[in-house]
């Protein structure tokens, strides 16, 4: 059986990829797994632990950095850390089916660098950063504080988008999501019958 492929989403904080993640796992439960990684942030009241993330402590986490337990970690925001477990990248390939990611713009970089040709990374763009405040203001899950940290980080981030595969602009939300399905049947060989 072969190994699964690793499709990798980054964007910056409000783009639009943990939606559009969200929607190729529904439509592709069989196909594609989802990479949970380890954070110390705090659980938002609509996340369930060990699916949206490993939710644990940063001795803990600092206890994995030792061990060598993660394939790329990062403080991604002021003393919040991020990290990809390999085992749990590996678990999933091994069983046959694709990983896919929602990781930041470092992150994502990291990874596809490891894996070359079997991965594919994705940057999800927003026409502006006005938007991209706008949907983080919609979403609501962030102190202005917060807010305003990752809009300062978006603004690097943007600058990365040439040195990923492929540039997905999320502008129109339907049309992301029916060309994020084409990417990956087409990454992943993947034969759909249409009606
Ligand atoms: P990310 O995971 O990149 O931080 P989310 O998927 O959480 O982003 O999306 C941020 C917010 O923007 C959410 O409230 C989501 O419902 C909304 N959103 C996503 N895509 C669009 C779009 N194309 N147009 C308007 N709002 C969107
Ligand atoms: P959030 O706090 O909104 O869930 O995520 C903040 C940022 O951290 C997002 O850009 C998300 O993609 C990124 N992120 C989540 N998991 C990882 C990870 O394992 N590694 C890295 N580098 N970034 C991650």
């Amino acid at each position: 059986m072969a190994l699964g492929k690793l499709l990798i989403f980054s964007a910056p904080s409000g783009a639009g990829k943990t939606t559009i993640v969200k929607h190729l796992l529904q439509k592709y439960p069989s196909l594609l797994s989802f990479s949970v990684s380890a954070t110390t942030r705090e659980r938002r009241p609509y996340e369930v632990d060990g699916k949206d993330y490993y939710f644990i402590s940063p001795e803990a986490f600092q206890a994995h950095i030792a061990a060598g337990d993660f394939l790329e970690y990062e403080q991604v925001y002021n003393g919040t850390l991020y990290g990809t477990l390999k085992n749990e990248v590996e678990r999933i390939r091994q069983a046959g089916k694709h990983v896919i990611f929602d990781v930041d713009v470092i992150g994502g970089l990291n990874i596809k660098k490891q894996y070359g040709d079997d991965a594919l990374a994705v940057f999800v763009k927003v026409s502006s950063i006005d938007e991209l405040a706008r949907r983080l203001m919609g979403r609501n899950t962030e102190s202005e504080e917060k807010r305003r940290e990752r809009v300062e980080k978006a603004r690097r981030e943007v600058q990365y988008a040439e040195k990923f595969d492929v540039i997905l602009l999320n502008d129109h939300l339907p049309t992301a999501l029916q060309q994020a399905e084409e990417l990956f049947e087409q990454f992943a060989g993947v034969q759909v019958e249409k009606v």
